[in-house]
């Protein structure tokens, strides 16, 4: 393995173009471990949340910094944990994953997690911007619209909240699939989807969108802000039917969003990345990354990062952990991808496939050029 290679990726400052914040409350073991699997069902009989590649990548890889040996079993590491106030373990986890830019997500369960000024303390070296999610945006404003003037009100929320943001962020593929009516909606058909929607809501419940009539609306109005817009694509939790989540769903919506220069960002796509790879080469306007599949997939997930630089150009390609609530993961995500870029690059230039200087060129663009291209390297 060519220590150059190894020596340069584990030197790089990367962003985190798609990440949540830690979790306000510390966790139960069991809870920890539950917030290691995308799971919300019991684990294997006999067995715990532990026994999966991302429970052996935290003993392994966390442990360490804990003042553990590598590999400490779980209950050790547990006890090590408990003795370090939240604050301190975040900070010395986020510390370490060598990220100066965070873009936080903030729409997914953030009662439980950390506000943005908050998480911005505990990196206080880095820079940390908001990407907006049109659906929960959406759920806010539904509450004090009417079917007639819920679309505007969007629109204004949007341009609101957009005006701080470094990108959008839709969950169509969760809340209903890719397979949608690649068209923008008629206004007469978001006031019908509307009036029944708030028919619905009248009963006291809490807002969530489903209706591909208005997740199609507020994807629409996210392209024509102009910011790029990330879509969850591929692996999730059970919530979603995983046959709906592949990118290749969306190709047609794609080519309708081409003229517009909106640029689409596809997150995660595991296992549909080699999918999201042949999106990404095919249209100028769409980029992807394996966040999430690397934690997941641990000490495999050096195949996953090779997979993915296979057919997408690599101005295509970006960083991201997807850590949401331990910062374990926050820091596993850098790791991991350190680890797996050096290891399929080293693998091509021992080959004699590709130069060292190639390799590390490559390496600065998915971990931090491409997605400075993107979102803008400002730093205002
Ligand atoms: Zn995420």
């Amino acid at each position: 393995m060519s220590t150059e290679i190894a020596e340069a990726v584990a030197a790089l400052t990367l962003v985190d173009h798609h990440v949540h914040t830690c979790s306000t409350a510390a966790p139960s073991l069991a809870g920890f471990g539950d917030l290691l699997t995308e799971s919300d069902r019991p684990p294997a009989r006999g067995t715990s949340r532990f026994d999966s590649q991302v429970g052996f990548a935290v003993r392994r890889h966390c442990a360490p910094l804990l003042g553990l040996s590598p590999h400490a079993d779980i209950e050790e590491y547990w006890q090590a944990r408990q003795l370090l106030a939240p604050a301190e373990l975040d900070r010395r986890l986020l510390g370490s994953a060598g990220v100066d830019r965070w873009l936080v997500d903030t729409g997914f369960k953030g009662d439980e997690i950390l506000d943005l000024p908050t998480f911005a303390s505990r990196v206080p070296d880095a820079r940390v911007q908001e990407i907006v999610r049109l659906e929960t945006l959406l759920e806010d404003v539904v509450v004090s619209a009417e079917a007639t003037t819920l679309e505007e009100r969007f629109r204004v929320a949007l341009d609101r909240a957009s005006a701080g943001a470094a990108g959008l962020k839709s969950v169509i593929a969760y809340r209903y699939g890719f397979d949608f009516d690649p068209q923008r909606p008629s206004a007469g058909e978001v006031r019908a989807a509307a009036a029944e929607w708030l028919a619905e809501l009248e009963g006291g419940a809490t807002p969530r969108v489903t209706d591909p009539v208005l997740l199609r609306m507020a994807l629409w109005a996210g392209v024509e802000t102009g910011l790029p817009v990330q879509l969850h694509a591929g692996y999730g939790d059970p919530d979603l039917d995983l046959r709906r989540c592949d990118p290749l769903l969306l190709a047609a919506w794609i080519k309708l969003v081409e003229p517009l220069g909106t640029e689409v960002v596809l997150l995660h796509c595991y296992p549909f990345h080699r999918q999201a790879g042949y999106l990404a080469q095919a249209f100028p306007h769409v980029y992807f990354d394996v966040g999430l599949a690397v934690n997941y997939t641990g000490a495999a997930s050096a195949a996953v990062i090779a997979e993915s630089l296979e057919l997408a150009p690599f101005g295509k390609v970006l960083y991201s952990s997807d850590a949401w609530g331990p910062p374990e993961l926050h820091l596993l995500g850098s790791l991991l991808w350190r680890r797996g870029m050096t290891r399929a690059l080293s693998g091509w230039v021992d080959e004699g496939e590709w130069s060292v200087a190639d390799a590390i060129r490559v390496a600065t663009m998915v971990g931090r050029t491409n997605a400075e291209h993107l979102y803008g390297s400002d730093h205002g």
